[in-house]
């Protein structure tokens, strides 16, 4: 009798030793995408949580998208003419509106000095959602006076909070994710038990897991000059037609992720299928944002009226992680831009 009796003493201290390890566990919160579009199409993780705790910078690939100290997840859109046209930033999971900000002028940071005036604001206007058992997420750099949620109001997954922009510390529109559990930042990638760096286990938060993508093309297009990188975040030379006057037709691309020893190609083929530009280079220095372009200068006489066409290839190894066709209509009814 007294034999059974401890017997079941054990098993009861087992159980209870059990439940103990069991709520000692992290909760976990499911995260939807924080963001209405379509992923590698119209918008793109351009920069992942820094999982390095020292002076360097590691995103949880192992690769090199990220920089010291990012605490967040960067979605974002191809251009500032899409930013006009409204892309929603949604609740990635159910909560409560703990804080808003919407009162931050947009303006992407071009030069590194214009940092410091904004002390303070560097998430520029910004929600934070605090969901179950001390989860938090915030979404940074909001259009100005887009946000559609205050403090205290319950949230759905999926729920719009505002509009993508470009306020407070960004150098192109996106929205900055971060997640936090008990005040720790979280890699929604690699979920909350993990060690630091980017080896080990991999718990990820996303309902639906998010393809590791860390090099892809932003947009393609073509100018009649050579066009800069801030114009292409501006959202310029995104014209279907050009006139065949033009000074010259210049393909482009803006692309991500590039690293050392990758290989680009470029053509340029007129409406006869003629290569009438052609350009084979290494790149020599990883760049996490990239342009390239080739172009023929008009000479005396106008250009080939028609349909002419552009192909990038970006090349590492052996592999071909971006083959990309684009066209134009040079058209002698359109006027000279
Ligand atoms: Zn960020």
């Amino acid at each position: 009798m007294m034999r059974r009796y401890i017997v079941l003493l054990l098993l009861g201290l087992l159980f209870a030793m059990g439940c103990s390890l069991a709520t000692r566990a992290t909760p976990t919160l499911k995260l939807g995408l924080p963001i209405d579009c379509t992923l590698g199409k119209d918008c793109f993780v351009l920069l992942y949580p820094d999982r390095d705790p020292g002076p360097g910078a590691v995103d949880f690939g192992c690769g090199r998208m990220t920089y010291d100290g990012h605490k967040g997840t960067d979605f974002a859109i191809p251009d500032e003419k899409a930013m006009a046209q409204g892309v929603a930033v949604k609740a990635a999971a159910a909560g409560t509106v703990l804080r808003t900000r919407n009162h931050i002028p947009d303006r992407r940071l071009i030069e590194l000095g214009q940092t410091q005036s904004l002390e303070g604001t560097e998430c520029g206007n910004g929600v934070v959602i605090e969901h179950d058992h001390n989860w938090q997420t915030q979404y940074c750099h909001l259009r100005q006076g887009s946000i559609s949620v205050q403090p205290g109001d319950t949230v759905q997954e999926g729920e719009p909070l505002g509009l993508v922009g470009t306020s407070g510390q960004t150098s192109f529109p996106h929205i900055h994710l971060s997640v936090r559990y008990q005040d720790q930042v979280i890699d929604p990638f690699m979920g909350p038990e993990a060690q630091s760096g980017c080896q080990g286990p991999k718990s990820s938060l996303w309902k639906t897991p998010l393809p590791y993508q860390p090099t892809g093309l932003i947009r393609a297009g073509f100018a009649t000059q050579l066009p800069q990188i801030n114009q292409l975040w501006d959202g310029a030379f995104a014209d279907k037609t050009l006139p065949v006057e033009s000074p010259a037709v210049v393909f482009w691309v803006h692309t991500y992720g590039m690293l050392k020893g990758d290989q680009e190609r470029l053509q340029l083929r007129d409406p006869k299928g003629k290569i009438v530009a052609n350009l084979s280079r290494s790149i020599d220095k990883p760049q996490r944002i990239w342009t390239r372009s080739i172009g023929k200068k008009g000479a005396q006489q106008p250009f080939i009226p028609g349909r002419w066409s552009g192909q990038y290839r970006l090349i590492r190894g052996t592999e071909i992680l971006i083959d990309h066709q684009e066209v134009v209509d040079l058209d002698s009814s359109v006027s000279r831009p």
